[in-house]
């Protein structure tokens, strides 16, 4: 660990920053909640793909490649994706179709954290592979009186915790006086939740001490980390609308079957994520997947490389709320264009992204740092600096002199659009194509003007 900064990561439990310690330097375990597999994963599901890939590179850069463990699990098992393969295969036995939907789901979401950079976790069970493990913790934390059956469900009993609500700073008590919602009658308390339900015909289903059925989404994560990780692991990370009910009943279960104390010992979230300033949503119209942004016309008119998604994710800190915007990727684009491609080889990263990644991941003075490398330093170390980030930038021939005076020419076409002056438009286009440059018009979703970006072709 010689010559690299004490990392410091901010945790949810204790809501302070603080050194990271591992449990065990040889193995540095790490879990992050994955995707359910029924549908193509959007650009607010891409931002913990990211986040965490930087932090997995980081922990292998400080403990060494074959010392970290990052488990991140596939959820192919929820009612969403029975929906589906109800809907996209109706002639198929429901085991067939519903092992389509997560097969095609899963490979797509593969591709598209591979193509933002990112690399592949050390394992990723998916939870149908798991529902022995899930049963145990199951059966133990009946035997251990925090789970009871009612109505064809198990169900854990939140009352059997004293501390439950850590996590997310809740109180049980408060919850349920301001509850307006009727109590399910079969439950003791209202918080308690479903850890295995009975199936019909219909579902797919399991068969367990219960009768044949099914696990609740909770219980697979326990399952899997505890599986791969150890009762008890280094860190656990997912998105912030995670931390209630999803990590808050992860803990309960894991603490609960194992009587540890803690599940993990840091616990991360990542900010949410909007669109051109509203959130993302099918009705406001501009929910986007990464599919779409990679491979369609369907944002600003043109394809937008994993790249430069990735860097416009990583220029604002993970805890923050992210705007999702042309704008920002255009400045990420920008960027990139100007940084130099270039092998690492043998060179070690630079201190300054170094110390900046390790204060709780702070991307944006680590980005800050690698294109002031870009300008004057020495560019192997700038390409290793760029790969802890998972940035590679492709290999173009343009300084950062001529893509200003390009920015420019496309600048003056952009004035020469609007007056109608389509000729001499035109002109400066065929000028910069006939210089391998060539320009993408598209338009601001928010503002509706045009938007015109440039590449290099070669
Ligand atoms: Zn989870």
């Amino acid at each position: 660990m010689g010559g690299t900064p004490e990392l410091k990561l901010y945790n949810t439990l204790t809501r302070e920053k603080s050194v990271f310690k591992p449990i065990d330097a040889e193995n540095v375990r790490m879990y992050v909640c994955g995707p359910t597999v029924y549908d193509f994963a959007h650009i607010g599901n891409a931002r913990p793909v990211i986040v965490f890939d930087v932090l997995f590179r980081l922990l292998r850069h400080v403990y060494g490649e074959s010392h970290v463990t990052y488990a991140r699990n596939i959820t192919d098992v929820d009612d969403k994706i029975n929906a589906r393969a109800l809907r996209d295969y109706p002639g198929l036995p429901l085991n067939a179709a519903i092992r389509a939907v997560t097969e095609k789901t899963e490979k797509q979401f593969l591709d598209d954290a591979t193509a933002l950079g990112s690399l592949e976790p050390t394992v990723q069970p998916r939870a149908t592979d798991n529902i022995n493990q899930m049963i145990e913790i199951i059966e133990r934390l009946i035997a251990r009186g925090h789970a009871y059956q009612a109505s064809g469900e198990v169900l854990f009993d939140t009352k059997s915790m004293a501390d439950y609500g850590q996590l997310s700073k809740r109180n049980l008590d408060e919850q349920q006086a301001g509850a307006r919602i009727a109590v399910d009658a079969h439950k003791r308390s209202p918080g308690d939740f479903v850890l295995w339900k009975l199936s019909d015909e219909n579902e797919p289903g399991w068969e367990s001490p219960w009768g044949r059925g099914r696990p609740g989404w909770h219980i697979e994560c326990s399952a899997m980390s505890g599986r791969y990780l150890g009762d008890v692991f280094d860190i656990h990370g997912g998105g912030l609308d995670l931390i209630f009910p999803h990590h808050e009943n992860e803990i309960a279960q894991s603490r609960c079957a194992h009587g540890t104390d803690v599940m993990a010992n840091v616990w991360m979230h990542n900010g949410f994520l909007q669109v051109e300033g509203r959130k993302m949503s099918k009705s406001e119209g501009n929910f986007v997947t990464i599919y779409e942004l990679l491979h369609t016309e369907k944002f600003a008119s043109r394809q937008w490389p994993g790249e430069v998604l990735r860097l416009a994710m990583l220029m604002t800190h993970y805890r923050e709320p992210i705007d999702f915007s042309v704008k920002r990727l255009e400045e990420a684009e920008r960027l990139l264009a100007k940084w130099p491609a270039v092998e690492p080889g043998d060179a070690k990263p630079d201190e300054t992204v170094l110390n900046a990644l390790a204060d709780d991941l702070n991307t944006v003075a680590a980005v800050q740092a690698l294109h002031a490398l870009a300008q004057s330093g020495d560019p192997s170390v700038f390409a290793a600096s760029a790969a802890l980030l998972g940035l590679l930038p492709k290999k173009t021939e343009i300084d950062e002199a001529v893509a200003k005076e390009i920015d420019a020419w496309v600048e003056a076409r952009l004035e020469l659009l609007k007056a109608k002056n389509f000729a001499e438009a035109d002109k400066i286009r065929d000028t910069l194509a006939a210089e391998g440059i060539q320009l993408k018009d598209g338009k601001d979703l928010a503002t509706g003007e045009r938007v015109t970006t440039w590449e290099v072709k070669r």
